[in-house]
Order: structure tokens, then sequence, then C-alpha cells
């Protein structure tokens, strides 16, 4: 099933074309890998997607509906979550009330407090973590935050996971503990879109990857089909050396 289906994107800046005709298409319960050289408009695509960005030509489709987002909120009414590097969550709350933020400001009536870390007790525990939604978000590693921040994604029944660059700044256990976490997000139906610069960690994790080059599409290929040495030499445009794998 085909989630969130981008076409024929392209955006440009002054001086410079950042997504020329790009194509994503996302899918329930898969993992997609973006790839492709620094400056090759990754990030683009994913501001196009979550709605930072307006997009100069093309369609952007979700759950079958063509889209126009007007700015991030716009996308996250859609079903889209994103999870940056830097987490934009609130640090003087609590990780229950971070997790049922998005929720709480949507809705003309508020929850209490007590039902809101119930709620979000619940939403922390479907994922597998155990974390303290009465703790302050701000006790808690990055790591850890990221993880709300993907529980706060559960809350609003999102149909679309992005996450860019999430593992810069993890140690392996962080990794490992992110990683079953958007597994689980897989299990739930969720598409989920990956932007990393580890070949180990898109090979481990994902089930697909679009390679962008020069801000066109290169191809989708399914992870399984895609050994690392065609891998690189698609994100740069040449033949590389095969080396062992
Ligand atoms: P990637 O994420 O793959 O490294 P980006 O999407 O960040 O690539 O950038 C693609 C191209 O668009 C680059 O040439 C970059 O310099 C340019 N670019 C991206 N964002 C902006 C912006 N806000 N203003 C001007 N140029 C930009
Ligand atoms: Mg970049
Ligand atoms: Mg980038």
């Amino acid at each position: 099933d085909i989630v969130a289906e981008l076409r024929d994107i392209s955006i440009s800046f002054p001086g410079v074309k950042a997504l020329d005709g790009v194509d994503l298409v996302l899918r329930a319960g898969e993992i997609h890998a973006l790839m492709g050289e620094n400056g090759a408009g990754k990030s683009t695509l994913i501001k196009a997607l979550t709605g930072v960005y307006a997009i100069d030509a093309g369609t952007v489709t979700v759950d079958g509906s063509a889209r126009r987002f007007a700015g991030t909120a716009d996308a996250q009414d859609a079903g889209i979550a994103t999870v940056y590097q830097e987490v934009n969550l609130c640090e003087n709350l609590t990780v229950g009330e971070n997790v049922m933020l998005g929720r709480e400001v949507r809705g003309p009536f508020g929850i209490s407090w007590r039902a809101t870390h119930t709620r979000a007790a619940q939403a922390l525990a479907g994922l597998g973590l155990r974390i303290d939604p009465r703790s302050l978000l701000a006790s808690h590693s990055l790591a850890v935050q990221q993880l709300v921040a993907i529980a706060r994604a559960t809350v609003l029944d999102s149909r679309v996971l992005v996450l860019d660059e999430p593992t810069s700044s993890l140690d392996r256990g962080e990794v490992e503990q992110l990683f079953a976490v958007v597994r689980r997000m897989r299990e739930r139906g969720v598409a989920v879109l990956f932007v990393s610069h580890f070949l180990d960690q898109i090979y481990e994790l994902c089930d697909r990857i679009t390679v962008l080059r020069n801000g066109r599409l290169v191809g989708e290929y399914p992870t399984v089909d895609l050994p690392r040495h065609e891998l690189i030499a698609k994100m740069l445009g040449r033949e590389v050396e095969h080396l062992d794998e």
C-alpha cells in the first residue's frame, strides 16, 4: 500500500536547482532509505514532504489525497511525523506531556494531568519503552528524547515517520534501541523514511533505497538487490572498485 507519493518534485534556490523532477514512494510497513552524496537533495526532499519548503512543481499525495502543505503543522495534520537530529520537544515539560502535546493542542478540550500521563505511558509501553512519563524531558539523553518524539507520532496516528540522520550522535546501544522502535513502527504499518550516512545502518534496517544525485532521481531499489558497491556507484555516478563485502 502506498502511503505517501511525491511525483516530479522540483525545488530551486537562487542559483541552484536542488531537486529536478524527483519521485519518492513510501509504502505502509516499509523502511525506506534516502541516499545520496552531500548536496544531492535529501534534506530538501524531506522538507518538501514535511511542509518546511513549498514545492515549485510536482505533486505530494498522502493516503490518496493531493496535498499542498502550508507549513509543518499542516504536514503533521496530514499524518507526517518528523524526528530530526535535534529534537524539537519542550525540555521543561514532562515526557508524558511531550508525548501528548500534539494531540492536546489539537482538540478543543484538555485532558487531566493524570490522564495525559496514563495515555503517554500506554504509548511508550506500546513501543517497548521503559521511560517514566512523569520525568522531565530535559533529564533524558538526546537518544531517549528521540524515542519520545516517536512515541508522540504514535499518539498522533502518524502514517509516515521521517528520520533525518537520527543516529549521528547516538552510541551503538542507543542505535539498537532506536532501530527496535523503528521496526515496531514498521510492524504497525507506518511508512518510515530514514536518512543516514552510515551504510551499515541502511543495510541493517531498510527495505528499499531511493538514490538521488545532483538533485535528480537515480532510481529506487529493494535493498537486497543492491550490493554496496552498486549503491556507491549510483550515488557517485561512476563505477567503483568492487571491494570485498
Ligand atoms: P543533502 O541533504 O542531500 O546533503 P540538500 O537538500 O541539503 O542536500 O541540498 C541540496 C542543494 O540545495 C545543495 O546545493 C544545497 O546547497 C542547496 N540548498 C539546500 N537548502 C537550501 C537553502 N535553504 N537555500 C539555498 N540553497 C539550499
Ligand atoms: Mg547536506
Ligand atoms: Mg541533508
